[in-house]
């Protein structure tokens, strides 16, 4: 960690200032290991690998804990770098463009490995805290070490150790992985300034029955609880048959103007071309993240709206996102 990230931590139990009682290793601008202390409750928390630990996984109930689990297992198996995901990126935070970010102090809710970490630090953001409840945060340190403006905390999303001083906020699907997705989204809002904007990328409940139907029930009770590194490979079947689909069919369809008529009627056409552009490594990696989690809501557009309504948003933009998932945007009310 920097120290300047200081700037931005809370207690999560009493919300008072976070400062540093000791330093045990440091390199360049990063302290490697240490210990943070609340300047009031004087409880401590660990900086262990350059990571401030704010989460103990053995507290946060078992739901969560698995999810983390298999998450984090699942981000340190996949760990590849493309810039195809600054396009991807958009795609999430649309209306959000790269010309926002300049002098914004940025929360990133559920970093995973930290891809879109290192990119909007790039991007000119003043700041940005990112947080992960997974072992994941030991990549996304890897992948933002000594970038001065890019923060990695492990926390809970339901506990944020943040001051409410952020200018955005965002969470790309990490929602619907939690057992309250409301109330993670209302916390993660809780820690922008009056008049910030926020984004958030969710599993739509429409066009899903099929998963809903079919593989939930498959995740739920079989593929969640095996080991993920046997699911790792077990998932390779399911994602060959997705990776033949697409590579034959849905891409070279869509790519003409004859086939685009007859792909229209297709089922799940919209993803599906989508999806043809990824290599193998990708498509396995869609499959597989949809067959590890222990919990995934599929959210109705009813319901994602409510959230918006309920922190009082303004200008709110919501739509299909490859017409399964739902991007919302939308800006908090100023200052009165
Ligand atoms: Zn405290």
């Amino acid at each position: 960690m920097k120290r300047r990230l200081l700037d931005y931590l809370a207690c999560p139990s009493c919300g008072a200032s976070i400062r540093l009682r000791s330093v045990s290793e440091e390199d360049g601008i990063e302290i490697i290991s240490g210990e943070l202390e609340c300047a009031a409750c004087l409880k401590g928390f660990a900086v262990r690998g350059g990571v401030p630990r704010f989460a103990d996984l053995a507290l946060i109930g078992e739901g969560k804990q698995a999810t983390a689990e298999n998450f984090g297992w699942s981000w340190q198996e996949f760990s590849h770098e493309d810039e195809k995901y600054g396009d991807e990126l958009l795609g999430w935070i649309a209306p959000v463009r790269p010309e926002f970010f300049p002098g914004k102090v940025v929360l990133e809710g559920g970093c995973g490995k930290g891809r879109h970490t290192h990119r909007i630090a790039r991007w000119g953001a003043r700041d940005i805290v990112a947080v992960d409840l997974s072992e994941a945060v030991d990549l996304a340190f890897a992948a933002t070490r000594g970038i001065e403006n890019a923060h990695v905390i492990q926390a809970d999303i339901y506990h944020l150790p943040l001051r409410a001083v952020f200018d955005y906020a965002f969470s790309l699907g990490v929602l619907h992985h939690l057992p309250d997705p409301r109330a993670g989204f209302k916390s993660l809002v809780a820690k922008v300034k009056p008049g910030g904007d926020v984004s958030a990328w969710i599993y739509g409940a429409e066009n899903n029955g099929w998963i809903v139907r079919c593989v939930n029930p498959v995740r739920e009770y079989v593929t969640s609880r095996m080991n993920p590194r046997f699911l790792f490979h077990l998932s390779k079947f399911p994602a060959a048959i997705m990776y033949a689909v697409t590579k034959l069919f849905y891409g070279p369809l869509n790519r003409s103007s004859h086939g685009a008529a007859i792909a229209r009627h297709l089922f799940y056409n919209d993803y599906l071309s989508f999806v043809s552009a990824f290599n193998w490594r990708e498509q396995h990696s869609i499959v597989f993240d949809h067959l590890v989690a222990p919990t995934t809501f599929y959210i109705p557009r009813a319901e994602f709206e409510s959230w918006w309504q309920e922190v009082g948003a303004e200008e709110v933009i919501i739509g299909w996102h490859n017409k399964n998932s739902w991007r919302g945007y939308g800006k908090l009310r100023g200052a009165s």
